[in-house]
């Protein structure tokens, strides 16, 4: 039986299938409890984005392969959609327990397929291990609502499984992403096709493992492989009813359509350009470590026990900052701390900043700096000629960079950017920095920097962006609450994870119940509506 392994993370030990993939190492599909080879013909080859080496080849499956996933997924659903409430809150709690004591290991597989620090990745695993967390609280979360309407008669609210759900994943956060979808999907009594990013599907796969190992079933949870062609399976496929899907504009807005148009519910998360705001009289030191870490990677701060904490950035980096009057005089001292980032492979000790993930994102990303000069920014700090030594002579390195004096019409500002750039925009009033952020089409996430609570409340009120931080760069809340994007930054009415994830994977049957003692002596139709 072809387990899945840590082999999966090294070029040189796999030789399990001869054929098409010449013995080098694959990833494996997850289907009905079973690691399975898949037969293809199509492998997309993954580097490791700091050294080029390769790591491993996804498939992209056969039809046969994904129609077989949906099938086991749809078999199981009529059992798991039977078991107590208990059982699945148990596998929930086992399954914390798992991802705490494998989270080096999954956030290795993390470092070496995407590229992020080991210790950004270590915060993706913890931020959706905190999603399972609360999913060990299912049974209160799944409790619906009754009320005596009147004598004899009551009605109460039943929160009811779909049936065989999809996530749909990006590279960015290849665990915390499946982690905010499949637990709470199968706690809910659903089972799961997970499709991963095929540029770093090696934390999933861990995921799936941990999965089975603590307790969840055969079929209840799979994970199947590739790019388009799986998406428009799972879009059109009939047995699966919803989809949760997070990535970009292109590919959220094409499933949305499509998945909708074929009766299905989705949730897509889309791109994001996250303004911070600077205000003068805000704590500077504070500021811009704050500023630095959510710019470039892990946002890290001391905390009170002096244990670094990380945040993972990603979808919600500060990517665009708007100095307010005479903050902007902090720019150099940004650019100082910004340079003295630690530059190189995610695994390497004290490493602030790994590649981004492929040389396409490097020439992308290089493109749009330039982009900036040409239309009349200031490069205060350019990365551009970052040069890694040794066994990274090859990754795709960026240093950081900062385009300062940036205005809204400029490409750099318009285009999400997905590398380590930092676009300044200068301006002299609150209000006019919050006109820019309302005029920009993504709703995602914000942050305003300031001690005074007057214009921090002037700032939460009137900014029309979902996630809202005063004086945190990254707002991304904790799954007591749901991840709440807005705008041009979501597609569909249910946010991920929270009270709405569950609503997203339940659909509410409300039963209305008369139980009265028998009185023959009335003898009447009711042919009319009750009042
Ligand atoms: P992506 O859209 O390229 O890929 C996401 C998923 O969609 C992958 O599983 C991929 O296989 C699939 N896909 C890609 N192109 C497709 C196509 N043409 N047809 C059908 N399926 C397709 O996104 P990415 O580059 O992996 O991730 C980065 C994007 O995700 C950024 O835009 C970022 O802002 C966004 N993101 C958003 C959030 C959020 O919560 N709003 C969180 C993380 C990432």
């Amino acid at each position: 039986k072809p387990l899945y392994s840590a082999r999966l993370f090294t070029t040189t030990t796999a030789t399990r299938r001869q054929g098409s993939t010449h013995g080098k190492h694959t990833t494996k599909l997850y289907i009905n409890g079973e690691f399975i080879e898949s037969q293809t013909d199509k492998w997309i080859e993954l580097h490791n984005p700091a050294t080029q080496q390769l790591v491993t080849l996804v498939p992209q499956p056969t039809h046969a392969e994904l129609k077989h996933a949906s099938r086991c997924a749809e078999e199981a659903f009529k059992t798991w959609r039977k078991t107590s409430i208990l059982t699945r809150q148990r596998v929930m709690l086992n399954m914390q327990f798992l991802i705490r004591d494998n989270m080096d290991k999954i956030a290795h597989a993390i470092t070496t397929e995407q590229g992020k620090t080991f210790a950004d990745a270590k915060g993706d695993v913890l931020r959706g291990l905190q999603v399972v967390e609360a999913a060990c609280g299912i049974p209160s979360l799944l409790m619906g609502e009754t009320l005596p309407v009147t004598t004899d008669m009551d009605t109460f609210t039943i929160r009811e499984p779909l049936g065989v759900v999809a996530g749909i994943t990006p590279f960015n956060f290849p665990a915390m992403i499946p982690l905010w979808i499949f637990p709470l999907a199968i706690a809910c009594g659903n089972t799961c096709v997970l499709k991963p990013s095929e540029r770093d599907p090696g934390a999933a796969m861990i995921l799936a493992k941990l999965a089975e190992e603590a307790g969840v079933p055969k079929g209840v949870m799979n994970v199947v492989h590739g790019s388009a062609d799986t998406v428009n399976f799972i879009c059109d496929e009939p047995a699966i009813k919803a989809i949760s899907f997070v990535g970009s504009d292109h590919a959220g807005k094409h499933i949305f359509a499509r998945g909708t148009a074929n009766g299905k519910r989705v949730q897509a998360n889309l791109g994001a350009k996250n303004h911070g705001v600077i205000l003068a009289d805000a704590s500077k030191n504070h500021t811009l470590n704050q500023l630095v870490g959510a710019a470039f990677g892990a946002a890290a701060y001391e905390s009170k026990d002096n244990h670094r904490r990380v945040i993972p950035s990603g979808c919600m980096a500060l990517s665009t900052v708007i100095f307010v009057g005479k903050s902007k005089e902090w720019l150099p001292e940004l650019a100082e701390r910004s340079k003295a980032l630690k530059v190189t492979g995610g695994l390497e000790e004290g490493a602030d900043l790994g590649p981004v993930i492929s040389p396409q994102a490097k020439e992308r990303v290089l493109g749009l700096i330039q982009s900036g000069v040409d239309e009349g920014a200031t490069l205060l700090l350019d990365g551009r000629g970052f040069k890694a030594t040794g066994k990274y002579e090859k990754g795709n390195f960026i240093g950081p960079t900062i385009l300062t004096g940036v205005k809204p019409n400029m490409r750099c500002y318009r285009e999400e950017i997905f590398g380590p750039v930092l676009v300044c925009l200068e301006v002299d009033t609150l209000d006019e920095a919050i006109k820019i952020i309302n005029e920009n089409p993504y709703g995602n996430g914000t942050a305003v920097f300031t001690n005074s609570g007057a214009i921090a409340r002037k700032f939460t009120e009137e900014i029309d962006v979902g996630q809202v931080g005063v004086n945190v760069p990254i707002p991304v809340p904790l799954p007591m609450f749901s991840f709440t994007g807005s705008r041009g930054s979501i597609r569909g009415d249910l946010n991920f994870y929270g009270k709405s994830g569950v609503q997203f994977f339940t659909s509410t049957k409300t039963v209305t119940q008369l139980w009265r003692h028998e009185d023959a002596t009335v003898i009447q139709a009711a042919v009319n509506m009750p009042t």
